[in-house]
């Protein structure tokens, strides 16, 4: 059985592209050209300089001497939040600035619910001057401020959705219906493995140089290029999907997935999409989502916002099904107390959505032999205040 993508833009049952029929011209130039694009040794070469000397990869893959000690295993990091913006999400909007530019488009959309993804997508669009607008609900606008202001600085427009729950989930419905009226010269961003064929599959590619470079710095660490174990964090999948990407077929390396359990799996206030979501149609693909009986999509819940997403993307969805990952959830408070611990350990502090990766340790026994690789997937300035706060320092 194969993990990853098949022909037909599915992973087992999950995926495919589920849209109106408004977006079919879009939808079908993409699925029609992106391989043959990222092929091309043109597109190859401007990425990988991209990568090089705008991103700051490769990535170090650093051995973490002090928390392997506390763990008694072995630990390495690697390390996403030491990227350009602070997080893995910009090697997928390089990568997609990219694609923009050859499909001759001029003009930008995103949406974004915490932010993150409207700033690494204003600041491709600053670095290729295209025009940049970026939807964001009105609710989530209040809430963050300082990435708002990023975006603007950057020269984007920050549009806000005021329909709904004014959240991600209205910014969305904004950005497709952007896309609808704008086929032509426009490209829409999608910022994880999440969305209609072939944007998981596109994006998974784009953030699969995480994987890339693990396999030789571990050659060079260890002289294997397999750990016993790959951990990520999981909201749409997108950094989880990259660091798991050429391990997927490789049963021998064990793959888990970290998902935001919340205030607790079973207290309504969760994030954790596989265990408690069904079969189900999101954003134009057809993956696991949290929803009522009747089919309405559940609000998640997490203290780390780029984990708040009621699905998770079609692969994840199939590893989650297939068994080929193992899927663990964390608390608001067990993710809180691990980035504190890295802090203090290691001197990195993590982003809240890689603190839930950290707490892992609490849950999960690792042989003293055993190589685990930790997608520490963003760095924690933007969450100092909720630490803060949190822990009253
Ligand atoms: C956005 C974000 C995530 C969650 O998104 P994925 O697509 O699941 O990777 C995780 N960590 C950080 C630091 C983020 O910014």
């Amino acid at each position: 059985m194969g993990y990853n993508i098949n022909e037909k833009g599915y992973y087992g049952e999950f995926g495919g592209a589920y849209i109106p029929e408004m977006l079919y011209p879009n939808i079908e130039e993409l699925q029609l050209n992106y391989l043959q694009i990222m092929a091309e040794p043109s597109f190859k070469a401007e990425f990988d300089q991209l990568l090089k000397d705008y991103v700051g990869r490769p990535s170090p893959l650093y051995f973490a001497k002090r928390l392997s000690k506390k763990y008694n295993t072995k630990i390495y990091l690697k390390r996403e939040d030491l990227n350009h913006t602070g997080a893995h999400k910009i090697n997928n909007t390089i990568g997609q600035i990219l694609m923009a530019q050859r499909l001759g488009k001029t003009r930008i959309i995103a949406e974004t619910g915490a932010g993150q993804h409207g700033v690494a997508t204003a600041t491709v669009c600053a670095l290729m001057n295209m025009k940049c607008i970026i939807y964001m609900g009105e609710i989530d606008i209040a809430r963050q401020a300082p990435n708002v202001a990023r975006m603007k600085m950057l020269g984007a427009e920050v549009r806000p959705a005021l329909s709904g729950s004014r959240t991600l989930k209205d910014a969305t419905n904004e950005a497709i219906r952007d896309w609808i009226n704008n086929p032509v010269d426009t490209h829409y961003i999608i910022g994880s493995v999440v969305g209609p064929h072939p944007y998981p599959d596109m994006v998974a590619r784009f953030q699969a140089v995480i994987s890339e470079e693990i396999q030789w710095q571990l050659k060079n660490k260890e002289g294997t290029t397999k750990p016993n174990y790959v951990i990520a964090c999981v909201g749409g999948g997108s950094n989880a999907a990259g660091a798991f990407y050429h391990y997927l077929e490789d049963i021998n390396v064990n793959l888990i997935a970290v998902e935001a359990a919340g205030k607790g799996i079973n207290s309504g206030k969760s994030a954790a999409t596989s265990v408690l979501g069904r079969e189900g149609i999101i954003h134009g693909s057809k993956t696991l989502l949290m929803q009522t009986n009747d089919g309405q999509i559940t609000e998640p819940y997490s203290i780390s916002a780029g984990l708040d997403y009621p699905g998770v993307g079609p692969m994840h969805a199939h590893l989650y099904t297939s068994g080929r990952a193992e899927f663990i959830s964390i608390t608001d408070d067990e993710a809180m107390t691990a980035g504190l611990e890295l802090s203090q350990l290691e001197g990195i502090i993590p982003a809240i959505e890689t603190s839930h990766s950290l707490a892992i340790f609490n849950h999960k026994q690792f042989k003293t032999d055993d190589i685990i690789v930790i997608n520490l997937s963003g760095r924690g300035d933007k969450d100092l205040q909720n630490y803060i706060d949190y822990f009253k320092i």
